[in-house]
């Protein structure tokens, strides 16, 4: 059920769950009793322009453009060659 926010006359700003085919568009307040109007909820413009926007919009763009690749992406060297880097690994006894 989704939440909704409630705010009575005297400035009391609470939440109740209410089924979507019966919210009340007026409750009694559960601290004073007065009656309390619906609020609208607020937009929630803060993701907009985030990383999870940002991934949202490439993956749908992927359906119908994908992106076209040129070459297989290079694996990263490691210094020295070895299969490690942790320089502790570098006391190991070799065989
Ligand atoms: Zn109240």
């Amino acid at each position: 059920m989704p939440l909704y926010e409630f705010r009575c006359t005297d400035g009391d700003v609470f939440e109740q769950t209410h089924p979507m085919d019966s919210r009340p568009d007026e409750v009694s307040c559960p601290v004073c009793g007065n009656p309390s109007r619906r609020r609208m909820p607020a937009p929630r413009l803060s993701i907009a322009g985030s990383a999870a926007f940002g991934l949202i919009d490439s993956t749908r763009r992927s359906a119908h453009e994908p992106e076209v690749v040129s070459a297989l992406p290079s694996a990263p060297r490691r210094a020295g060659g070895g299969y490690t880097s942790n320089p502790l690994h570098q006391k190991l006894p070799r065989s």
